[in-house]
């Protein structure tokens, strides 16, 4: 992200309007039935943001043990809005 992302954050989605910005993998966005693994932790209440992968970036997690140079690649993470993480999330869970 780089630039000021803070818990008031907006971003205007040209279908669902100005809505909290959230984090997918490349993966999910066009993505059917690929798994949607959700951070759980979210105690940061800088940073309520939701956050998911899918299936593989979740192997490739647990095989990193963390995020890290190789997870982080292969997920990609983009910033959607909250409204298309929703819709996104029904095609894959
Ligand atoms: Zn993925
Ligand atoms: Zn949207």
């Amino acid at each position: 992200m780089g630039n000021s992302l803070n818990k008031d954050s907006k971003m205007e989605c040209k279908n669902h309007g100005l809505q909290k910005p959230a984090f997918i993998c490349q993966h999910l966005q066009y993505g059917e039935g690929l798994g949607f693994i959700e951070a759980t932790e979210n105690s940061d209440p800088e940073y309520p943001f939701k956050e998911a992968w899918c299936r593989q970036c979740d192997k490739v997690l647990i095989e990193q043990g963390e995020w890290n140079d190789i997870s982080e690649s292969h997920a990609k993470i983009m910033v959607i809005c909250e409204g298309c993480y929703f819709e996104i999330k029904k095609h894959n869970s």
